[in-house]
């Protein structure tokens, strides 16, 4: 391959060589469309996910590869250093960073591919400028938009999930009015660009704009909504790396970035789905303003705790337990002994079902990859529309670490910030056991009033070292 590749890019190949060139590109191009479609295929079941993320990464070799061969590449020295500085960010946050602070780490990696797809855009217009034609300037101007607005809307996401930015939603008077007319002027000067491509003003006021309306677009959410934020804004990215393509006559990038913004776009509205979001209010960044506080408090309310000896006994000898796990067992890193405990109920005759609801965790499928690590079987884990009928039979279910995707106030209470979103039916369980380390509120901040229903019961403290123990005595019984 290295020989194929040091004889192609030659002087002396010469066009023979260029034509061989433009073939090996494209067809590494086409080979490479192929698994990312295959990978995001792979990614939909929870069992072929782990393939899926390999053909897409076999995909992004070959693209990589296809380009260091085109004919316009003239030198590698700063395509090298770019590998070297790409590798030393990129291998940590692949393998230093933490499960639970994926969805931040997702967020920065937006902010970098859209970076680039801006950085290409403006670099083409000072190559080009007034050269363009109105179609070229149209893609390149929409790439430079999109992917400027993604880069500090990303940015802002990545701060607000890593709290170094307030994760309450700021804002103020006439904000979606502010927001909306500085959309307007940005895509004015936009069209303007179609019109007057050499318009250099234009175009960097278009750009300062863009990065504005990123900061605007996500300044007015709340911490609880980044996840569509980010799921979006990744959308965003993806149409502006098509857009890249369009503009500098690049197919696998028209192709990667079309099926990116597809797939971001139909999670978001997924992720809406789940969040009890307007798809339009996402959209527009109206929603987010500060919540109405929750009407109901637990006051005068009382706490049922139960040891870990007494929930054995009601594990250990329940003919059905749905299993709820949330944000605390991946803190806890507990999946492994959720699976023992699991496996020791099955060996006493209990059936256990793992009941997933879409925003449990940091992220969606958080859930699921953590429990997939633990070998927990693909066929016991429920998505919450196929479990929510089948609490009602189960003799336990057991809250590993979930507050937000459990509490009835979403249901119940119009007061509170979660009115309206799905959550799993745990109140209709025969008993109910929840392992959390005290009685603090989850990500959304509100009281959870399935902690004072008289059905149940309060097994404090840090998952892994409670279900260690429910492990240890249900093997005594
Ligand atoms: P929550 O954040 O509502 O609650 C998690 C609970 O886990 C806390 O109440 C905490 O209580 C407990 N906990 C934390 N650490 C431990 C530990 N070591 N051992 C035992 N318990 C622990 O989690 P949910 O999964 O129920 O809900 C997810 C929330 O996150 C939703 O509001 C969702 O909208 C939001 N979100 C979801 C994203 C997604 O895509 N999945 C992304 C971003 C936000 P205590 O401190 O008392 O232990």
């Amino acid at each position: 391959m290295a020989g194929l590749w040091l004889l192609l890019a030659s002087p002396a190949a010469g066009e023979a060589g260029t034509t061989a060139r433009t073939l090996l590109t494209q067809a590494s191009y086409l080979a490479a469309s192929v698994f990312f479609i295959l990978g995001l295929k792979s990614l939909t079941k929870a069992d072929t996910a782990r393939r899926g993320m390999q053909q897409a990464a076999v995909g992004m070799l070959l693209a990589i590869v296809g380009t260091l061969i085109v004919e316009q590449i003239v030198e590698y020295q700063w395509i090298l250093a770019g590998l070297v500085i790409g590798t030393v960010i990129g291998y940590p946050l692949g393998t230093r960073v933490p499960m639970t602070a994926m969805p931040q780490r997702i967020a920065i990696s937006h902010m970098f591919g859209a970076l680039a797809a801006s950085l290409v855009g403006i670099a083409e217009y000072l190559h080009q400028g007034a050269r363009l034609d109105g179609v070229t300037m149209g893609a390149l101007g929409f790439e430079v938009l999109f992917g400027s607005l993604t880069v500090t809307g990303s940015f802002m996401a990545f701060g607000k999930l890593q709290e170094f930015l307030p994760g309450r939603p700021v804002t103020f008077p006439g904000q979606n009015a502010v927001n909306i007319s500085v959309f307007a002027a940005t895509l004015g000067l936009w069209i303007y660009l179609i019109i007057e491509p050499g318009a250099a003003w234009a175009f960097w006021a278009m750009t300062g704009l863009a990065f504005l309306i990123g900061i605007s677009l996500v300044l007015p959410i709340g911490g609880a909504d980044m996840p569509v934020v980010v799921s979006l804004l990744n959308s965003y990215a993806g149409l502006a790396a098509s857009a890249t393509g369009f503009a500098i006559g690049n197919t696998v990038l028209i192709i990667a970035g079309a099926l990116d913004g597809a797939s971001g776009f139909i999670l978001s509205i997924i992720m809406s789905k789940a969040m009890n979001r307007s798809f339009g209010n996402v959209i527009f960044g109206a929603f987010g303003s500060a919540p109405t506080a929750s009407a109901k408090t637990a006051a005068g309310l009382t706490v049922k705790s139960i040891s870990a000896e007494d929930a054995a006994i009601q594990l250990g000898y329940a003919s059905k337990v749905i299993v709820v796990p949330g944000y605390g067992m991946a803190v806890a890193q507990a999946q492994h002994t959720v699976r023992e405990l699991a496996e020791l109920i099955e060996k006493k005759g209990g059936e256990v079902k793992y009941a997933i609801h879409p925003v449990a965790g940091r992220m969606p499928g958080h859930m699921n990859v953590l429990l997939a690590e633990a070998n927990v079987p693909y066929d016991r884990m429920y998505d919450m529309d196929e479990i929510n009928e089948e609490f009602k039979d189960a003799d336990v279910a057991l809250v590993i670490g979930a507050n937000d995707v459990v509490n009835p106030a979403a249901k119940t209470d119009k007061g509170s910030p979660i009115y309206g979103m799905p959550i799993l039916n745990v109140d209709q369980a025969k008993s109910i056991i929840v392992m959390k380390r005290s009685m603090n509120a989850g990500f959304a901040g509100i009281e959870n009033e399935l902690f004072y229903d008289a059905k149940t019961s309060m097994l404090f403290g840090d998952a892994k070292g409670s279900l260690t123990k429910l492990v240890a005595e249900v093997k005594t019984l």
